[in-house]
């Protein structure tokens, strides 16, 4: 009988790349993403759902990988990734956890990350609606990532609540609000999260990220610049930041 419990999770996928969205973009980092999400928003283009297997990349950034099997062994992930920090010192600014939505694995994350947090420093990608199993990992995090998730861009009630309360846990952190901005966003839309953000966290950034199709921005230069003037007024630390990956065609 072993005398602990392993530390499991489903994943999809591990991979080295650089981070393509918000305050770190271009910086290096492994990303570990985990199964499974809480919301069904309705532009999401993220496989989510939990095979029989995840795949490692071989070696870091070389696109090819290998197969293991769900549910994941972190312990033995944790090695793969000393390995990975031994092969190649400085290449990795930190590791990201995403998803999916990482923190419906907060209470493993909470046995695993004491650990890996002592190598890596930790960032992470969350829709920001679960802050009691934020609460469950915030002492081992170093950056918060958190997307706002609203009726106009999911097609889902807005949980202002849970954005209220995540958000000011999550400013204990180094944080930013992401949302994603489109054609169609109106600007009442991009004013009340501006009020919002200023209102929860005063100093934590506010991005507004356009819409991306295969690898274009698919929202007009002259809207973009409308909708980030009427937030920035009401909310000065607004910034207009699109992903980098597409562009630089990258995972
Ligand atoms: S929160 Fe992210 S992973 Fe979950 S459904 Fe929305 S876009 Fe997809």
């Amino acid at each position: 009988m072993p005398l602990t419990s392993p530390i499991e999770a489903d994943l999809i996928e591990v991979f080295s790349s650089i981070q393509g969205e918000g305050v770190l973009i271009g910086c290096r980092q492994v990303f570990v993403r985990f199964a499974d999400c809480n919301l069904n928003c309705a532009y999401c283009d993220t496989p989510f759902h939990a095979g029989a297997e995840f795949a490692v990349e071989t070696a870091p950034g070389s696109g090819r990988s290998r197969q293991r099997a769900n549910p994941a062994d972190l312990q033995a992930l944790e090695e793969t990734l000393q390995e990975w920090q031994a092969e190649a010192p400085g290449l990795h600014h930190s590791l990201c956890l995403t998803g999916g939505e990482p923190l419906l694995h907060a209470d493993i994350l909470a046995q695993w990350l004491p650990s890996v947090s002592a190598k890596w420093p930790i960032y992470l990608e969350t829709n920001g609606t679960l802050p009691r199993e934020l609460a469950k990992i915030l002492p081992w995090v170093t950056w918060v990532s958190m997307d706002l998730k609203t009726d106009e861009t999911t097609g889902q009630p807005t949980d202002w609540t849970a954005h209220a309360e995540f958000i000011k846990a999550a400013g204990q952190k180094l944080c930013h609000v992401k949302l994603v901005i489109g054609e169609q966003t109106s600007i009442a839309h991009v004013r009340q999260a501006a009020e919002f953000v200023g209102a929860q966290q005063a100093g934590c950034p506010l991005i507004l990220q356009p819409c991306m199709a295969k690898g274009k921005i698919t929202v007009n230069g002259a809207t973009l610049l409308e909708l980030q003037a009427a937030a920035s007024a009401i909310y000065p630390e607004t910034r207009l930041v699109p992903q980098v990956h597409p562009l630089l065609e990258i995972a």
